[in-house]
């Protein structure tokens, strides 16, 4: 694991700028976990990291609520997972298996798990961590955890680019 990288977005669109970025950095498949309470802004960021993967704007980003999983085409394929109704710990492991959730990991897409917090520790086996606290109103506060070495030299680059970007 790489040291952690902590952004502070002041606006919904500061948040979708975030995703972005990371979205236009993937070029490979890779799992993303999310984890904040409810209000935390895990679909806003999804809709950033879709628009970074080029999903066509005309898809409208929402948690997957019914479904559990949307798919979206992009320059990859993009999975989109809440786990919000999951029960937690192993027996929430064993429900996921029961979707077939499994099968999304022999694809060569990018999958974004709301509530990733719902599994057991190590379950998922993400290679990005992004935890979002609410600090007000408009104030999210996140932290990424990179795990890999490939990683690196984007989370070099992150913090700048964002800071760069959002004026
Ligand atoms: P979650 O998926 O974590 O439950 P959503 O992304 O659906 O949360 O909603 C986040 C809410 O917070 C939206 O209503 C959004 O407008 C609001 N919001 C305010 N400030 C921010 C911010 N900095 N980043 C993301 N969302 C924000
Ligand atoms: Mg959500």
């Amino acid at each position: 694991m790489t040291e952690p990288i902590e952004i502070t977005t002041t606006s919904p669109h500061e948040t979708r700028l975030l995703g972005k970025i990371i979205g236009q950095s993937i070029d490979q498949k890779m799992t993303i976990s999310l984890s904040g309470d409810l209000g935390a802004g895990k679909t806003v960021f999804v809709q950033g990291l879709a628009n970074g993967l080029d999903v066509p704007s005309d898809y409208i980003i929402t948690s997957p609520t019914y479904t559990i999983v949307n798919e979206y085409p992009g320059r990859l394929a993009l999975f989109h997972a809440d786990l919000y109704r999951i029960s937690g710990g192993i027996s929430g492991a064993a429900e996921l298996f029961d979707i077939g959730f499994e099968e999304f990991y022999d694809t060569n897409g990018v999958i974004v798990v709301e509530w990733a917090d719902r599994l057991a520790p190590g379950e998922l086996k993400e290679n990005l961590a992004v935890s979002i606290s609410t600090v007000d109103d408009l104030t999210r506060k996140f932290i990424l955890f990179f795990y890999g070495r490939e990683k690196k030299i984007l989370v070099k680059r992150l913090k700048k680019t964002f800071e760069t970007h959002k004026r």
